[in-house]
């Protein structure tokens, strides 16, 4: 049939009717187990109760207001992130791109309403992504990305992930901001080591620059903390959030520091849609449940159950998978195989992961996941890997 959309996605697989919990469904009835998550958007599973029940309650009450006037909900949404957080300040966006937009923004802005308009370039790292407008375009630095996009966003300078030294040597008079993921999503499942964290911020410190964290796709209860730059003891001066935040709607954040988020004035920034009542219910009701300590323990012990099952499988089959890598429900598998071979096996065995960086399998379980789904899953990238093995005498 010839479709009518931008050919710009390459769908894989089938098309599913309905959603619930950890599975999706086909409308012949096929069930599978979704350890995509929307790509770790679908935090709580598709159609929560609890978020069903407040997004149809706030549907029958207001849906959009503009920022012409005020909404309420935001500032008690904003109020409860800012008690869990290192940040004072607020905006409601309503993609991960926008929020990171918004970030580099505020960075350029702060140093402006500092009298030093000149310090605007920004230090990125290889095989980061912070999504599809010009400047996150040319922040993530992705060749097959900018291709055709010309002429590039200038101010960032790419330097290589995890090395302080590259970046203290990348900083000059002009910089502004060290940008990074604490774990990059897209890049491979890439953890910064924590020391690494830490040394970012003794750079900022030191040279007066703001280090933004984009936990875009770590944050919100994914590494088994509301945001992943905790396990590293340090707090960055601005974050972009998004994705999990609205668990399914679409809903993002950037937070700051009252001191750099107060160059933001009247006009500076805005968005139509940003914080509308029905995003700010939804995600409300997301924080309340991934904020709860209980629930961030049973992420880690979910967690702790699915990286010691992969490990295991990554010794079994070590001829396909060399080792697991990343935190939390954030995991990948490193394959020495072709990423796409792995999952095309795992469709057949109804279980759905991602691929990431080059020769990354990447799962996201929704963050409810149950003991006995992760077995399920572990036992379908078992029999997966089954197909893959070479076939032996004897097998
Ligand atoms: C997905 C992602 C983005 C972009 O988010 P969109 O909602 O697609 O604009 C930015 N940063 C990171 C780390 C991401 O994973």
């Amino acid at each position: 049939m010839l479709s009518h959309l931008w050919a710009v996605y390459s769908h894989s697989g089938c098309e599913f009717e309905r959603g619930s919990g950890c599975w999706l469904y086909t409308s012949n009835g096929d069930s599978y187990l979704d350890f995509t998550s929307g790509v770790a958007v679908n935090s709580l599973g598709h159609c929560h109760p609890a978020l069903v029940e407040v997004l149809s309650a706030q549907g029958r009450k207001l849906w959009h207001l503009s920022n012409l006037f005020p909404v309420p909900e935001q500032e008690i949404f904003a109020s409860r992130l800012c008690d869990l957080t290192f940040a004072d300040k607020v905006i409601f966006l309503n993609s991960g791109s926008e929020a990171v937009e918004c970030a580099l923004k505020l960075a350029r802005r702060y140093f402006f309403s500092k009298g030093q308009p000149e310090r605007h370039r920004v230090i990125t790292f290889e095989g980061g992504f912070h999504g599809r407008t010009f400047a996150a375009l040319a922040a993530s630095g992705r060749k097959s990305h900018l291709e055709g996009f010309s002429p590039q966003m200038p101010g960032f300078d790419q330097v290589v992930f995890s090395d302080p030294s590259a970046v203290s040597a990348a900083i000059g008079p002009d910089m502004a901001a060290i940008l990074i993921e604490p774990i990059q999503g897209e890049g491979g499942v890439r953890l910064a080591p924590p020391a690494f964290l830490r040394a970012l911020r003794s750079l900022a410190d030191e040279h007066d620059l703001l280090l933004i964290f984009d936990e875009v796709q770590c944050g919100m209860g994914r590494t088994g903390k509301l945001f992943a730059h905790e396990w590293s003891g340090i707090f960055p001066d601005i974050m972009a959030v998004a994705k999990g935040i609205g668990g399914g709607f679409p809903l993002s954040a950037c937070l700051a520091v009252s001191s750099v988020a107060d160059a933001m004035t009247v006009g500076s920034h805005g968005s139509t849609y940003g914080g509308n009542p029905l995003a700010m219910a939804v995600g409300k009701a997301v924080l309340d449940i991934v904020s709860d300590s209980d629930f961030l323990a049973t992420v880690m012990a979910r967690a702790d159950q699915l990286r010691y099952g992969l490990s295991a499988l990554a010794e079994r089959r070590s001829d396909l998978i060399e080792g697991v890598c990343g935190l939390g429900l954030m995991l990948g598998l490193k394959c020495r195989i072709p990423p796409s071979d792995l999952l095309r096996e795992l469709f057949k065995e109804k279980l759905l992961a991602l691929s990431a960086g080059v020769d990354i399998v990447r799962l996201l379980p929704p963050l409810v996941v149950s003991e006995s789904e992760i077995d399920q899953a572990l036992a379908r990238l078992d029999r997966a890997c089954v197909h893959l093995l070479p076939k032996r005498s004897g097998e």
